[in-house]
């Protein structure tokens, strides 16, 4: 599964959080994060060396 803070897969074996999303659809409605802290990483829309026009 996917951590929904970082985007990082969550490993086998690895503490997780569930979390109820009750704003999303059905097929998203419950979350998993890392339990330990992990880093929200900024989701890039484009990529970087794409602004160095
Ligand atoms: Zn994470």
């Amino acid at each position: 599964m996917i951590c929904a803070r970082c985007d990082q897969p969550i490993q086998p074996g690895e503490r997780y959080v569930q979390v109820d999303n009750p704003g999303a659809s059905a097929a998203g409605a419950t979350l998993h994060i890392h339990a330990d802290r992990c880093v929200p990483v900024p989701h890039q829309t484009y990529p970087a060396n794409s602004f160095g026009r």
